[in-house]
């Protein structure tokens, strides 16, 4: 079974560089007509460029390949809104939307300011919004769409010195979790990457023999699986030097206290128990786990 994009339309969002470069040209490679966004910014965000984009579209181009190039900040309702106009203008659908872009402020949250850590916020999550939220209507007019959305191990397992980039990219799984309920009658399937790999971004904190074997190149295949036609949906996929693996979040069966031995002092006794992992679940929505907590009291109460 090959994985094909022919008639497909993607927008690839941060794609003249690393990452996203590597994404649209895989795709591209595959059949895809490929939106190539990217502000052409310094990894802090600073500064604009259009040449980036524009230097993949061409390397799209000469392997013969579709692209076009879009320079729209993803944060930007405006630009983004020009951005989407122009692509339905060009090719009159949108499969497929990589969300990509991204910057760093790394400072420990001491020494902080709250403008770097709004400004991580609004690249990385109102981007990773600005731009779905452009895009969901014509995917659910088309009962089709496929989105990913860019994570962190940062953001799933903490890392110190990224306060607002953890907090912005843990946000990821919170917005898929919700436009996985959310678009699944209409087909669209959500999904996000936690990548670790060789760019700009990771030059100067990881050492140079690991990043030879970290390619952004050994991330997209992953990536091509998660938008293609039989891609999953809320599935959080780890990446990088060609491993690939899937995150979840679980929760333990836990205990549960009548109101006779309601106490802070029968909580801490009973960490041990609520931390088994034993029967562990990952709760399908938000009710799920209401209708668990009420079914367990009930029980303990012997009322079912
Ligand atoms: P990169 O700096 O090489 O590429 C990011 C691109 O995003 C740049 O070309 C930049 O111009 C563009 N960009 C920045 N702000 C933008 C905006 N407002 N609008 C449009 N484009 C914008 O970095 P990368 O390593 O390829 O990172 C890609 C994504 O992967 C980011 O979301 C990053 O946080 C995430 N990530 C990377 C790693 C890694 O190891 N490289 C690890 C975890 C997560």
């Amino acid at each position: 079974m090959s994985i094909r994009f022919d008639g497909r339309v993607a927008i690839v969002t941060g794609a003249g560089a690393g990452l996203g470069r590597s994404h649209a040209l895989g795709l591209a490679e595959r059949g895809a007509r490929v939106v190539v966004n990217d502000l052409g910014a310094a990894t802090d965000g600073t500064g604009r460029s259009s040449d980036a984009a524009q230097a993949v579209v061409e390397e799209i181009r000469a392997a013969g390949g579709e692209a076009m190039a879009h320079g729209a900040d993803v944060a930007s309702e405006e630009q983004v809104a020009d951005m989407v106009a122009r692509t339905m203008d060009a090719w009159g659908r949108i499969d497929i939307l990589i969300n990509n872009a991204g910057i760093l402020r790394d400072k420990t949250f001491a020494k902080m300011a709250l403008d770097d850590f709004r400004k991580v916020i609004e690249v990385h999550l109102m981007g990773s919004t600005t731009c779905t939220h452009a895009c969901w209507p014509i995917m659910r007019e088309q009962g089709y769409g496929r989105v990913v959305l860019t994570a962190s191990s940062s953001g799933l397992y903490g890392n110190f010195g990224q306060a607002g980039y953890g907090a912005a990219k843990a946000a990821m799984v919170g917005l898929m979790n919700v436009l996985h309920l959310e678009g699944a009658r209409d087909n669209i399937r959500v999904n996000t990457l936690a990548p670790t790999a060789a760019t700009r971004m990771t030059e100067d904190l990881i050492p140079p023999d690991a990043l030879a074997l970290m390619a952004p190149e050994k991330i997209t295949p992953g990536v091509l699986w998660l938008v293609s036609e039989d891609g999953p949906s809320r599935f959080i996929m780890g990446a990088g030097a060609g491993c690939f693996a899937r995150a979840r979040i679980f929760e333990t069966p836990g205990i549960t206290l009548t109101d006779d031995d309601l106490s802070p002092e029968a909580v801490a006794a009973a960490f041990d128990a609520m931390s088994d992992t034993e029967g562990q679940e990952a709760l399908v929505d938000a009710f799920s786990q209401t209708r668990k907590y009420v079914a367990n009291a009930a029980r303990a109460r012997g009322l079912s």
